[in-house]
């Protein structure tokens, strides 16, 4: 049995600020340093323009929290005590929460004893996943579990900032190999009462910070899937199954390409895996999923399952 073995990263809290290289706004260059076929993603102003007042204010909301971190001493992300890089942690949050580290399972990500010479977790031996491999920046408990909820729920979108600072550490391998990054898509009925995907923002700031494509509408729901809570891991996956698809003019955007599908909560892979299955089946030569918390699981039992007020996976 697999193990679980998390730990603090032993940087300093400072560390979860902004890297310099980052903190521009400048994409990065690609590590492989193939050159972008395709355009920047547009300017958020640019993106509002088209959406009206809600969406304008929307767009300005974190422009003026940029504004704001000018002249107000740096707050802790999630606690508020003042720190000294502004979107980072404070000491005590960093504590708490459990930034997921090395040694993991080679698939999905999940902590595994360093004890053990397997490149999988026990459950990726015996199960298929469509996609390559999962990764996720924070455990989700404690403080990683909060910051997670607050954002879902469209309460904290300053939160998007540094999960992405995390994600893209996470994620680096995941990131350098992709053609295109896209969000894991809510069913219209969900978008239309939160007003918000919280993937679809993270998905975005990654794609920001890295020079990543970002297509927003890579997928879509085509039905809306009951809620998973309480659900097997069985019963997830036939769930989630057949429940997306690519729209047809967005074929030529995958085909043989590789696909970084971006979610909120990793909690049994199942809706990232029907997600890589539709992705796959309409051209993509490889799809990988990163994450910004993960439910730890259970070796044996059920899996963990965020409750319905908490996520839709
Ligand atoms: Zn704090
Ligand atoms: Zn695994």
């Amino acid at each position: 049995m697999a193990r679980l073995l998390t730990s603090a990263p032993s940087a300093d809290p400072a560390r979860s600020a902004l890297d310099a290289s980052e903190r521009g706004g400048r994409p990065a260059a690609r590590a492989d340093g193939r050159a972008r076929a395709e355009p920047a993603p547009p300017s958020r102003l640019r993106r509002a323009a088209g959406v009206g007042w809600s969406g304008l204010k929307g767009a300005l909301r974190p422009l003026l929290a940029d504004a704001a971190d000018l002249l107000y001493p740096p707050q802790c992300t999630w606690c508020r005590a003042e720190v000294q890089e502004a979107h980072a942690l404070c000491p005590a949050c960093w504590r708490e929460a459990i930034f997921i580290a090395h040694p993991l399972c080679d698939r999905c990500g999940s902590p595994i004893s360093g004890a053990e010479d397997a490149p999988f977790c026990d459950h990726c031996l015996g199960r298929r996943l469509a996609f390559a491999r999962a990764r996720a920046a924070v455990l989700y408990e404690g403080v990683g579990r909060d910051l997670t909820l607050a954002l879902k729920h469209g309460d904290r979108v300053d939160v998007a900032r540094p999960a992405a600072t995390w994600m893209i550490r996470a994620g680096r391998e995941l990131i350098d190999r992709a053609d295109v990054i896209a969000p894991v898509p809510l069913h219209w009925r969900r978008l239309l009462v939160r007003r918000f995907n919280q993937s679809a923002e993270l998905a975005r700031r990654i794609s920001l910070r890295t020079g990543l494509p970002y297509c927003g509408d890579l997928l879509a729901r085509t039905r809306a899937t009951p809620m998973q809570r309480g659900l097997s891991r069985e019963a997830r996956a036939a769930n989630q199954a057949g429940a997306f698809a690519v729209p047809q003019r967005r074929r030529a955007r995958i085909e043989g390409k590789a696909v970084l599908l971006v979610d909120d909560v990793y909690a049994s892979g199942a809706t990232l895996s029907a997600c890589a299955a539709a992705l796959r089946a309409s051209g993509a030569a490889r799809v990988d999923a990163l994450c910004l918390a993960r439910v730890a699981p259970e070796a044996d039992g059920p899996i963990f399952s965020p409750s319905e007020s908490e996520g839709s996976e």
